[in-house]
This record gives C-alpha cells, structure tokens and sequence, in this order.
C-alpha cells in the first residue's frame, strides 16, 4: 500500500478513521496519538473512542448490578433450601432451591469477573 497523499512513499499505517494508507509524515501529521489522515478523521477517531469507553463502561456497570441481584437471589434460594431441609415437608424445594442457587453463584461469578476487568 501506498501514502494516500505521497503516491511514491510506502505506507506504514492506516488512518484508523477511514483506513487510507499512511507515510511516516503523514501518519504522525494530525496525531501523536492516532494514525489519521486528515483532522476529520482524528474528530471523528476522537468521537469514536469515546462511544467505545461509555460502552464499556455502562455494561460494566450493569454488569455489577446484576451479578450483585443474583448473589443476593442466591442467598434467598440457598436460604429457602436450608429452611425446608429444617422444617419443610417439600423435598422438591430443598433440591430446585440449592439448583437455582449454584445457578446464580457462578453466574454472578462471570459477571463480576467482566465487572473487574480494566478497560
Ligand atoms: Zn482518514
Ligand atoms: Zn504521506
């Protein structure tokens, strides 16, 4: 691939924007940060790589929430189990109760693993 802007110079990147090959001079042009070739296309690197970061960000948020609901719908099922394997005459609830509750814990498990990772 050649500089999009130098037909005789060999690219050495691409403009992360729109994918235009890129010289030495003009890869570093715009951006110490980013391989663009033009100002719109660091603007809109710029815009983008903040969409990627909110995204990230929200899901992991959402991510912790859940897995926090499920250790505590865990906890209640878990409790339900013990509480009929005490008192109750309904052996279907000890076993369906200790089931949703593994369930949830290595559910909840994974997603404060995602919650945890860094960007
Ligand atoms: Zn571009
Ligand atoms: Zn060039």
């Amino acid at each position: 691939m050649k500089c999009f802007n130098h037909a005789e110079a060999d690219a050495v990147a691409a403009c992360v924007y729109c994918g235009k090959g890129l010289c030495r001079e003009c890869a570093t042009r715009q951006s110490e940060k980013w391989s663009v070739c033009s100002e719109k296309c660091l603007e809109g690197a710029e815009a983008l790589e903040k969409i990627v970061q909110s995204v990230s960000r929200d899901s992991k948020a959402g991510s912790r929430v859940a897995g926090t609901f499920l250790v505590l719908s865990s906890v209640v099922f878990g409790g339900m189990a013990v509480y009929e394997a005490i008192n109750g005459h309904r052996p279907e609830l000890i076993i369906l109760g200790s089931a949703i509750s593994v369930t949830f814990v290595m559910v909840s498990y994974s997603m404060l693993k995602i919650a945890r990772t860094k960007l």
